[in-house]
């Protein structure tokens, strides 16, 4: 069957044909066959430079060969086990000695349960429900963040089946601004237990903090004695080997990972400080379990992940990143067109506004009318980027020169259809 058959076949048996919204592309979306390298390639044939990468984890390529390989190796030991690996240790070992904030770890399945953990751990260790969430910013799709998300959910400001009763506890503010930080705490004195944030806001597009935006949230946090949670779900080892903490510079409390760490497998992970993490189960009373914690499947694709990224990855994967952004605006300026090219190292994405993009209204500015057509004329060429304006784009180790030439000419032809 081709990609158009499948999609009929699959709306009779899973909602909307999916497993996930943002795959829902329309009119219909290409099924996936196989993947290697920089490559996604469907099922009716076509190959496409990937810059979607699975939505983030696929840093190395997709079918990287160690991590094939020792997922092929530890598969027929064995791939769930309910008691402990010595893979843990050394994986939670490899997390700490990076990440400047983690003393510990705690291995879950995705950023969803990641992020839903870190609040209930920063809840109990401040005896406050309040948490403060950055308009737009995304945490996974579980009630207490499901409140104005991006991502997927980006249009859809509160889910049917939310109750008011939890989302009442989550407080909204727009990211960058420090005078709406300074309001929201004053309002609700002593009843804040957290702060979370993308530290670069990765499901509305691409939006970096302001100089100073991110110490100063430290500093009120700490005088206010609120929990600081980095979700790091999509910068965690990605920009640096210690994600955007070690890149800023800025050292939270509690910091949630996904994608990557799991080596393009199923992971997510708690990490940070001792006086937190030694308060969740069994060794303190806040209850976190998972049948599939630590899965050792995850666990070596993670190790066989993380053993490559060493700094020189991220120094090439930084003037990769950088060189390709300036071949985007070089396309922009020739063309006349005032749009806003972000990007922190390997993530970047195009908004198509006039507007600098510090916040989520800013982004909203962007025609989405005009990023479909740029969507479409980029697969039709044979270039995937993530279907939305408010998603970002991920460059692999395996992006070389000649896709990157490749698809800075399929965003000329895109951009000048744009125009016309
Ligand atoms: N936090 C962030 C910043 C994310 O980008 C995502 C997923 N895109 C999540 C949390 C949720 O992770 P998962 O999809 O693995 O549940």
């Amino acid at each position: 069957m081709n990609s158009k058959q499948l999609f009929e076949e699959s709306k009779k048996f899973l909602p909307g044909g999916v497993d996930s919204p943002v795959r829902a592309i329309k009119p219909y979306p290409f099924f996936a066959e196989k993947a290697e390298g920089s490559k996604l390639t469907d099922v009716d044939g076509n190959s496409y430079i990937d810059y979607c990468l699975a939505y983030g984890p696929m840093v190395l390529g997709h079918s990287n060969p160690e991590v094939v390989s020792e997922v092929e190796k530890q598969l027929v030991k064995g791939s769930a086990y309910g008691v402990p690996t010595e893979k843990e240790i050394e994986l939670a070992k490899m997390v700490v000695n990076r990440v400047p904030c983690a003393d510990m770890v705690r291995f879950v399945n995705s950023g969803t349960e990641a992020t839903m953990s870190a609040i209930r751990l920063a809840r109990a260790a401040k005896s406050k429900n309040k948490i403060i969430k950055f308009e737009g910013a995304y945490h996974g799709a579980h009630d207490n963040v499901l409140v104005k998300s991006g991502s997927g959910a980006a249009g859809l400001p509160d889910s049917p089946g939310v109750p008011e009763e939890t989302t009442r506890n989550t407080l909204l503010i727009p990211f960058n601004n420090e005078e709406s930080v300074i309001e929201i705490i004053n309002k609700n004195k002593d009843s804040i237990a957290a702060i979370i944030i993308e530290p670069i806001m990765g499901n509305v597009g691409l939006i970096p903090p302001k100089n100073g935006f991110l110490e100063f949230l430290r500093k009120i946090t700490l005088e206010n004695d609120i929990t600081l949670i980095f979700d790091e779900v999509i910068t965690g080892f990605r920009i640096a080997q210690g994600g955007a903490q070690e890149y800023f510079k800025v050292t939270p409390d509690l910091v949630t990972f996904g994608k990557i760490l799991g080596g393009g497998f199923p992971m997510g992970a708690i990490t940070g400080k001792k006086e937190y993490m030694e308060m969740i189960a069994p060794s303190g009373s806040v209850y976190q379990a998972g049948t599939f914690n630590g899965n050792p499947i995850s666990i070596t694709a993670g190790l066989a992940t993380l053993k490559q990224l060493d700094q020189q990855f991220y120094s090439d994967m930084n003037s990769k990143g950088k060189n390709f952004r300036e071949g985007i605006r070089n396309i922009l300026e020739d063309k006349n067109l005032n749009y806003q090219v972000a990007g922190v190292s390997s993530m970047f994405q195009i908004y198509l506004t006039d507007k600098t993009v510090w916040n989520y209204d800013d982004a909203k500015t962007a025609d989405t009318d005009k990023f479909e057509t740029y969507f479409k004329t980029l697969l039709k060429e044979g270039v995937f980027v993530p279907p939305s304006q408010f998603e970002c784009c991920f460059l692999s180790k395996m992006h070389d020169a000649e896709d990157i030439d490749k698809t800075l000419n399929i965003i000329d032809t895109a951009m000048k259809q744009i125009k016309d």
